[in-house]
């Protein structure tokens, strides 16, 4: 039986909650698991390399373009984000649900390359409380958050191009929906054609 995973595009605008979801939905089903990016953007104070992200120079991004293990690549207000290809079917092909959480360009390549990619776009209730949360997030500049407001806009209007648009005004809910849809995702009958193929088999 193939019981490869799912590829999940999770995007929505910086101070969305993409994190705080993800952290719910990891502890509903340990077969979830988020890609780990690399990036060229400066580590935070809080954050583990390996785990939050692969912190890389400019110079080693560049090399994995070249290298071709780029699943998909974006520049995001002035710093490089990409997926490793062979990390994620590494993943996949052991069973796990893959999450790539990722801005919309990014996500836009993953939907041309991966024609069964489930993507999900999370949306704040309201730009003013998505200014409190980047605000209160307190991890970026004047001028980083600016940025961020000025692409979350660009986002938000990407979001109809997703499968799926969930609103986070209750992150118990939101999580809950997204577990929701990830749940039917996998019980689609095109991806679970081979269990009837070995029940008729007994027939
Ligand atoms: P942050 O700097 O806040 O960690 O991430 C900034 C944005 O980059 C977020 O929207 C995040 O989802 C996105 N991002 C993180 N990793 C990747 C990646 O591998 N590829 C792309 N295209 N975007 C990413």
């Amino acid at each position: 039986m193939n019981n490869k995973g799912l590829l999940i595009i999770l995007s929505g605008p910086s101070g969305a909650g993409k994190d705080t979801i993800l952290g719910r939905l990891f502890l509903k089903n340990d077969k979830i698991i988020k890609s780990i990016s690399a990036t060229t953007r400066k580590k935070r104070d809080k954050e583990i390399e390996g785990k939050d992200y692969h912190f890389i120079s400019k110079d080693e991004f560049n090399d994995k373009i070249l290298d071709g293990d780029m699943l998909e690549y974006a520049c995001y207000c002035e710093n490089y984000y990409g997926t490793s290809k062979s990390e994620v079917e590494k993943l996949r092909n052991d069973g796990y649900d893959v999450i790539l959480k990722i801005e919309v360009e990014g996500a836009k390549q993953v939907m041309n390359k991966c024609g069964d990619a489930l993507s999900i776009f999370i949306v704040p209730p309201s730009i003013k409380i998505l200014k409190e949360r980047l605000f209160n997030r307190g991890t970026e500049s004047e001028k980083e958050l600016e940025l961020r407001l000025d692409r979350a806009r660009e986002e938000i209007n990407c979001a109809v191009n997703y499968d799926y648009i969930v609103v986070n005004d209750d992150q118990d809910k939101c999580a809950e929906d997204i577990y929701e849809i990830i749940c039917a995702e996998k019980m689609r009958s095109y991806r679970i054609k081979n269990i009837i193929n070995e029940v008729l088999k007994e027939c």
